[in-house]
This record gives structure tokens, sequence and C-alpha cells, in this order.
């Protein structure tokens, strides 16, 4: 059967992309092609920002309680299909469905906080600022928004931010990653079934060149990048550059810091599901445990029967623990980074590579270093894989100025059972996501979520409230009657 190209949802229709160039779409377990996704061009997101511009005159007048109903229905559809969703998830992405059907909750979540936009766009009110004036400060839509995405996450990561964006009154452009657009496909078919007027929200496919046009387009006014530290960057500097709003979220190299005290069983399974799980392809997995003090010699081998114990293949599979990593490129990433470790010093103890694995599909099996160092290339950078690295740290003033020093701060836990490091840690930790016991602090919609230094471009975060200031201005009116 021939692949189908997908198509552009621009102003309420299915349309083709300008582009011609495409990519295969893969399953990554089977190598099996689902689909074709042009890569765009500059005049498909001219096209959709010019429709999201047109209905933002009328969509910003529709009263706050209107716009949510719109939501109300989405989330009832996605809700409806949240099994087929977690499907496609699973098939473009390789994670297991279980995984799958989690993301799609959390994107359900934004949803159900977007819905709550009428209390939540309220503004403040005094009266008598001076004699018989009053002053009221009010949220206003501010125009056309768009969203970037990256592969990992392919169902969730645009719902942080357009359920957002519409609730407050603007209008909406999605790029979702290239490597997998067919779970943004299927949602904005539910966005069509939702009802929402043509051109309130818009899904444009592409890579860089259609990155581009949005971070230069001069009718959309924000931009909200979810990716690499690299990428974010250039997001951040090009859309700010051309006088948007940017909240652009980066890369990761999360420290999970074990003190001696710590809880051996609930933290060995919580750091092996961190840096596993996904097969290690998320923004807030577990890289580096920095073991304090004798929590070593547990760790290390509670660590290796935890990774021994992963059961690598398709993520639709019952029984699976671990599915591929995304692509044929990426498992070489992955896999030059394993050969660089053992290069440099580190001790593999478990080693993944040879454990049981399908014949297709870019799979990589748990790999365990130990005795890794802060100058090794797997202590310092990015890995986007299923690796974890061990550590030593004498105590918890090593373990801190050692995550100080990365210049990433995405999210950071402690594994102990004294409040008072505890407590420590929480106020003191650079990253933005600080957790005590547990594994992955994961972004609650209801609360916002960005990293820090090198995590982090921009001023709001994701989600939660922020959310709110990010999609709006705010106007104050003086008011005097005589
Ligand atoms: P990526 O940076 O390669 O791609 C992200 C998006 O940017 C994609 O839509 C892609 O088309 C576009 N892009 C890629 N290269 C570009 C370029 N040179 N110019 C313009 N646009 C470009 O990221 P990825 O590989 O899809 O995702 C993995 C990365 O995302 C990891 O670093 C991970 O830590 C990060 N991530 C961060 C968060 C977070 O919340 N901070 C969440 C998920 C993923």
């Amino acid at each position: 059967m021939t692949a189908q190209t997908l198509r552009n949802y621009i102003d309420g229709q299915w349309v083709p992309s300008d582009s011609d160039r495409v990519l295969d779409v893969l399953n990554p377990a089977t190598e099996e092609v689902l689909a074709k996704v042009p890569l765009g061009a500059a005049s498909d997101v001219d096209k959709a920002a010019k429709a999201a511009h047109a209905a933002f005159a009328s969509w910003r007048k529709v009263p706050p309680v209107e716009r949510a109903r719109y939501l109300f229905k989405l989330k009832q559809l996605l809700e409806d299909n949240r099994e087929e969703l977690a499907r496609i998830c699973t098939s473009e992405h390789g994670k297991t469905i279980a995984e799958s059907r989690g993301s799609v909750q959390r994107g359900i979540e934004c949803v159900e906080v977007a819905c709550g936009a009428p209390s939540l766009l309220m503004g403040d009110t005094l009266e008598d600022v001076a004699t018989g004036i009053d002053c009221q400060s009010v949220r206003q839509p501010i125009g056309v928004f768009a969203c970037i995405a990256p592969f990992n996450f392919p169902a969730m990561v645009p719902m942080w931010f357009f359920p957002f964006a519409v609730a407050c009154g603007d209008t909406f452009i999605c790029k979702p990653s290239e490597q997998v657009p067919l779970s943004q496909q299927f949602v904005w078919k539910l966005v069509e079934d939702a009802g929402f007027p043509p051109g309130v929200l818009n899904l444009v496919n592409g890579d860089s060149e259609v990155v581009n046009a949005i971070c230069t387009h001069p009718l959309i006014r924000g931009v909200s990048f979810v990716g690499s530290s690299p990428v974010a960057k250039h997001v951040y500097e090009t859309a700010a550059k051309h006088g948007k709003r940017v909240q652009a979220l980066g890369g990761a190299k999360n420290f999970m810091v074990v003190m001696p005290d710590a809880n051996r069983e609930r933290t060995l399974e919580a750091l092996s599901s961190s840096a596993y799980g996904c097969a290690g392809e998320r923004c807030l997995a577990g890289a580096i445990v920095l073991a304090v003090g004798d929590s070593h010699t547990w760790l290390r081998d509670g660590l290796k029967q935890k990774a021994a114990a992963i059961r690598v293949g398709d993520g639709a599979t019952d029984g699976v623990t671990m599915g591929p990593v995304i692509s044929a490129a990426h498992k070489d990433r992955v896999l030059g980074y394993i050969d660089r470790g053992v290069e440099e010093g580190a001790e593999l103890i478990h080693d993944g590579r040879s454990s049981q694995q399908p014949a297709n599909g870019f799979f990589v099996g748990p790999c365990l270093f130990d005795g890794v160092t802060e100058e090794m290339a797997i202590g310092q950078e990015e890995i986007f894989g299923p690796v974890l690295c061990i550590e030593k740290a004498n105590d918890l003033d090593a373990a801190m100025a050692r995550i100080s020093k990365h210049p990433l701060a995405n999210a950071s836990t402690i594994f102990t059972q004294d409040g008072s490091a505890a407590r420590r840690f929480k106020f003191e930790v650079d990253a933005s996501m600080a957790a005590v016991n547990i594994g992955v602090a994961a972004p609650m919609s209801f609360f916002g979520f960005g990293g820090a230094k090198g995590s982090f471009f921009g001023d709001l975060k994701a989600h939660g409230r922020e959310a709110f200031d990010f999609f709006t201005d705010r106007k104050v009116f003086m008011t005097r009657w005589d």
C-alpha cells in the first residue's frame, strides 16, 4: 500500500503543502513506512498566519465562557478517542502503549485547565486609586501564536500550548516534529470535529524551513518552542529579534542525588524508570546518579538488576517495558556515546547493546555505566537514550556543586529520608523542577513548567497560570466620571 502524504490544516480545510520535499514517517519498532510528511514551505506558514490573523478579529470577541465550551467539546473528543491517539503515538514514536496513554492523559489535563479560562483570565480592580478615579486591569488576547514541537511527546507537547492560547482569545499555528506528525494529524481531526471556527487552529507540517518562517513572520506575535537547547536558543534569538514573545524550552542533563539513608527499593525503582522510561527520550529523564557515600554499593548492584529486568521490544506489545529509540540516526548517536564512554574509561556494567532485540527497528537496550566523571562526554552531554551513568559524590555539598556547574538545569531530584537535606536541596538546587524521592518531576498542567539556565530561553514558562500571562497582554483602564 502506498503511504499517504499528510496535509496541513489551514483556515478550516485540509490542504496540501506547497513543498514537494517529503520525509517518510517510520514506525521505529518495525521500520514500516506509516506516511509521508511534507517538509513544508515558508508559503504554507504565510497562508496559515494570514488565516489565523483574519480569524483573530472575531475569535477575540467570542466571550471566554463560549471559547471554553469549544475546549470542553475537544476534551470530550480526546477522551472518547484517547486509546486511538495513544496507539498512533506508540506507532510513530515507539514508546510503550502505557507510556503513550500517560502522555495523552497529561495533554488532556492541559485542555481541562484551559477550560477554566473565564476564571483564570480575570483581571484586577481598585476603586478610588485617587478621589473619584477607579483603576482596572484586564487581560487581552494578542493575536497569532505558534508552537514548534519535539519528537519525544508527539501527542502531548502541542497541548501544553494551544488550548491555553485559544482559551485566551488568540489564534494558533502548530508545527509538529516532522519525525512524529501523525498524533497531531489525529488531534487536529478532533479539533475540526469540535467545531472551532476556521483559522482559529491551524496545523503546518515541516522542518527547519517552516520553523524559520514562523520565527520571522510579521503576523505571528509569539512562539512556544520545545526541543534541544541549540535550536531553542536559535528560535529564541530569531523570534525575539522579530519582535515576538518567546518561550523556548530546551534540553536537559538531569541529576539524581542518592543519600546513604534513602529507601533502597523505592529509590532503585524510581531511578530505573526515570532513566529507562520512554527509552530515555524524556527531557525529565534522570541521566546521572550522584551516589553519595556508601549508597554507591547498593546502587551499583541494584541498578544493574533493574536494567537486566527490562523487556525491550515493540511498545505496542503487552509486557514490553521499553521501546526503540526514534530513528536509525538517533540510534547511531546513542551508540556513539556508549562507545565514547567506554573509550574515556567509564565501566559499562550493563551492556544493553548485547541484549535480545527484535531484528528490525531502532533498538538500544538499557545501558548502565559506573565510574563516570564530569570530564567525560557521557557525564556532560545530553544523550537522550537509555543510558544511565553512576558517579560518586563525597557528600551533599559535592553533589550540589556538581549540579551547579552544569550548564543545563531542567530537573533534579534527591532521594533521602532526611528532611533537612531535602529542604536544602529543594531551595538551593539550580533545576527548575526539583523533586524529593520522585524519579520524574512531571509537569502538571495547573502549575508552570520550563527549565532554568541553558534549558530555558524566555521569561514566562509553559502552562499553569503562567500560560495566561504568556498568551495575554495586561491593559490598565483608568476611569473618572464627574
Ligand atoms: P530538536 O531541537 O531537534 O527539534 C525540535 C523542533 O525544532 C522540531 O520541530 C524540528 O523540526 C525543529 N528543528 C530542528 N532543527 C532545527 C534547526 N536547525 N532550525 C530550526 N528548527 C529546527 O529536538 P528533538 O530531537 O525533536 O527533541 C529532543 C530534544 O527536546 C531534547 O533535547 C529534549 O531534552 C528536548 N525536550 C525538552 C523538553 C522540555 O520541556 N524542556 C521537552 C521535550 C523535549
